[in-house]
């Protein structure tokens, strides 16, 4: 029988960790975890251990040498001198112990996903520890080692042959993927993040829209800093279903960043937790109506472990495994009491952002034409159904 959704986890998944002070602390995955247990919406049986990626898997994406010297790297008393001119050792990307087991960990994690999703035995898989969105060939970038969004479509692609739609709706450009696929027309990539102008990496703007064979398959959609939900929203449901019908893909492969979020401390974006039900909404409902509901999502970036990446992170899970949260729903109390103590913020008392807590945005109507300006431009050239 075919069920409905995996959540690949193991507890290993929090010994990707790169040092008490990084912003990038996989805690976050565990009180995903407990949230979701304490509001009855995941149960032992979702549960689905993840594999570790083969060297081999890794090579579809990343060079051999860049392999060796993560390995290194993370065996190594001191981070070898050679690691900096692969982007290891870096303040974004220090190096950590048995960090090439920690990252090939989370990639497998994502491999399971899509062969779960791809055999059938399971209509989506959810792998949190995945989305590390920002992993260059041969260069760590951006808290991430391996790339595991781009193995798994790579591996998508050479095993099963699949026409792979991905779309990346962290606060930052989808860069690593979109790179690896650029003059690919059987990967598009469609990206909504905030311009790059003053965020991370700097790049995903409208006219990076692939090479050669693959010219229009890579969407981009730099929405402006302080974009609010309504804005948000609007331009990802004027080019999602738009782009999605055009190219026809088998599978849909989603990265799930939540620092669009206003809270979040890395990013510029003034969203709430409105957008992280609806971003997995559509993507599930276009996947049902063009993929057979294959779907495989991923997490990403989420800087707020506190207030936002929980309930965000609980919301794309209830969306994906067919479980409704009203708009009015609480946090219990008991997850909480779990964490208030060693939260520096106080942490949400609902699941939804209560409309008017968020102080107004001055050039509201500005930002909102401008992006849709931004979503013309981003359709002209890619596929349209
Ligand atoms: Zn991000």
């Amino acid at each position: 029988m075919k069920r409905k959704t995996a959540f690949i986890h193991s507890n290993d998944y929090l010994n990707y960790n790169f040092n008490d002070d990084h912003p990038f602390n996989q805690k976050r995955i565990a009180m995903t975890i407990d949230l979701l247990r304490m509001m009855n919406l995941l149960e032992d049986s979702d549960l689905v251990a993840p594999r570790m990626a083969e060297d081999e898997e890794l090579a579809l994406i990343h060079d051999r040498q860049y392999i060796e010297v993560v390995k290194e790297a993370g065996h190594a008393e001191q981070t070898p001198a050679l690691a900096a001119s692969f982007g290891i050792g870096t303040e974004d990307c220090p190096a950590f112990v048995n960090m090439h087991e920690a990252t090939a960990l989370a990639v497998g994690g994502t491999l399971r996903a899509a062969e779960l999703v791809m055999a059938g035995e399971y209509q989506h898989a959810v792998n949190l520890a995945g989305g590390l969105h920002h992993g260059f060939r041969g260069r760590a970038s951006g808290f991430c080692i391996y790339n595991d969004c781009s193995v798994a479509i790579a591996y998508l692609r050479q095993k099963y042959d699949a026409r792979v739609l991905y779309i990346d709706t962290d606060a930052h450009h989808g860069d690593g993927v979109q790179w690896a696929f650029y003059d690919d027309p059987n990967v598009l990539t469609l990206s909504f993040h905030e311009t790059g102008k003053y965020l991370f990496p700097g790049t995903g703007n409208i006219t990076e829209r692939g090479d050669g064979q693959g010219y229009g398959f890579s969407v981009n959609v730099p929405l402006d800093a302080f974009t609010e939900d309504d804005s948000w929203l609007e331009a990802y449901y004027a080019v999602l279903p738009t782009v999605a019908r055009g190219f026809k893909p088998d599978i849909i492969v989603t990265q799930n960043g939540c620092d669009a979020h206003t809270f979040d401390p890395l990013t510029h974006l003034s969203t709430t937790m409105r957008i992280y039900q609806e971003v997995p909404r559509l993507a599930r409902d276009l996947a049902d109506e063009l993929c057979d509901g294959r779907l495989i999502a991923t997490g990403g970036g989420g800087y707020d472990i506190w207030r936002v990446v929980p309930r965000a992170w609980s919301l794309l899970w209830a969306e994906l495994s067919g479980q409704d949260v009203p708009q009015d729903t609480r946090i219990p109390q008991t997850w909480i009491d779990k964490y208030q103590a060693e939260s520096p913020v106080q942490l949400a008392p609902t699941m939804f952002d209560p409309e008017g807590i968020f102080p107004d945005i001055p050039r509201r109507p500005e930002i909102t034409t401008k992006n849709k300006n931004t979503v013309e431009k981003a359709l002209l050239y890619c596929p349209k159904g």
